[in-house]
């Protein structure tokens, strides 16, 4: 089956692509091959393997069979010519920063990056002498004129954490290509599912697989994709720098992405019901949610994605107090602060995506004290509204004690 064909369905290529090469032994199931080294009786084979002129596997660092499966689906998922991966998404990003960086360049890019993320821009980068703009996030014209200003690096990310912002991916890689910047886009919130960065221009789209490519809170790991000659280089400095992904850890990656599409649609269809649900709350001061008419960026999520996503975030007019009351009252929820599972998961974003940052940072973000981010997961719509219900039931209840 030719699962690399354009027109074959997404839903179809997480079950099929990328697998074929490494079953054994008439297995139908990719096999988890722990072999950190790899033996050739013959010389001249070893040779052409070890200098890549034959396909084949060498040291665990550089290459593994499993792991190559899963680099295999995701290419084929993003419609990429290549793809490498890492024991974490910060390591994918970190990876991809570091290989094309060097002292003088200057990365354009957004105010609401991953925490992790925006640490490097702000700590690390300046470190090597590399110069970091930070435009703010959705602000498409200021991006613009940062960018004009030259760039080894347009990095982007959406949608965002924790306030679910959307950048317009075709019109920020048309201007980063006029100055020859490298496009690079964080696509972890959207997934292959419902947004295909490389299709709108983006030369590189990195994943943090931790979240929905794994989908079960089980497996650390990171991915980016794009042109060969890219991703080759980043695969470089990978193999020396040695944050290779782990076999296991891509066999748990690989059996979660089976469902892919059927989790990423129902956790989306879940994620607008409780969007509409929590706007009509008296507790909530917003609702964040790009499927939402009066999200700011609501028109260019519906044409660049094909679907709004299962993450939300919302505030709570009595900030942190309520959020402490709210939060322990649900049923079916983690308090975690991890996103992307197949079990919903609040986290206020002080104690997750931001936890690095200070409150007055956090608000320099415009992140209020009493935000609240929802990864919706695969339960029952309903169960999730419920469960809402009666935890603002007890949250009223409280506040009318104290009152
Ligand atoms: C979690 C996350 C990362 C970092 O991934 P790890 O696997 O935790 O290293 C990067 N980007 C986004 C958008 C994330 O949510």
């Amino acid at each position: 089956m030719l699962v690399n064909e354009r027109k074959t369905g997404v839903g179809t290529k997480t079950v099929w692509a990328g697998e074929k090469e490494v079953l054994v032994h008439h297995a139908t199931q990719v096999p988890v091959i722990v072999s950190v080294a790899y033996n050739y009786d013959d010389m001249d084979e070893w040779y052409d393997v070890a200098i890549g002129n034959k396909p084949g596997h060498i040291y665990g660092r550089n290459t593994n069979p499993t792991v190559q499966a899963f680099e295999d689906k995701l290419k084929v998922l993003e419609g990429a010519e290549d793809a490498t991966s890492f024991t974490t998404g910060m390591a994918a990003i970190s990876n991809t920063l570091y290989t094309f960086l060097k002292p003088g360049d200057r990365v354009v890019s957004i105010k609401d990056t991953y925490g992790g993320t925006n640490k490097i821009f702000t700590e690390f980068l300046p470190k090597i002498g590399v110069d970091v703009a930070l435009c703010a996030t959705g602000d498409h014209e200021s991006i613009e004129a940062e960018v004009a200003k030259g760039c080894t690096i347009l990095y982007l990310e959406t949608p965002t954490n924790p306030t679910v912002k959307i950048t317009d991916i075709e019109r920020m890689a048309k201007a980063g290509h006029q100055t020859g910047a490298l496009v690079v886009v964080d696509n972890t919130f959207a997934t292959p599912i419902l947004q295909h960065p490389l299709d709108l221009g983006a030369d590189l789209v990195l994943h943090s697989a931790t979240k929905f490519l794994g989908g079960h809170a089980d497996a650390l790991g990171g991915i980016v994709c794009g042109a060969k000659m890219l991703v080759r280089q980043i695969y470089h400095y990978r193999e020396i720098n040695g944050a290779s992904l782990d076999p296991w850890s891509a066999y748990l990656l690989l059996r979660g992405m089976k469902t892919l599409k059927l989790r990423v649609l129902q956790q989306t269809k879940s994620a607008m019901a409780l969007a509409k649900y929590l706007k009509t709350q008296p507790a909530v001061d917003h609702v964040y949610y790009p499927g939402l008419e009066s999200h700011l960026h609501h028109d260019i999520a519906t044409k660049q994605m094909e679907g709004y996503g299962a993450m939300l975030s919302f505030s709570l007019k009595d900030g942190m107090e309520a959020v402490k009351t709210l939060l322990p009252a649900l049923k079916f929820a983690h308090r975690a602060a991890n996103l992307g599972a197949v079990e919903t998961t609040y986290g206020p974003a002080r104690t997750t995506s931001h936890v690095e940052c200070s409150a007055e940072e956090r608000k320099a973000m415009g992140i209020p004290d009493g935000l609240i981010r929802i990864s919706v997961g695969i339960e029952d719509t309903e169960d999730l509204i419920d469960d809402l219900t009666q935890a603002f039931e007890k949250l009223e209840h409280c506040q009318s004690m104290t009152r």
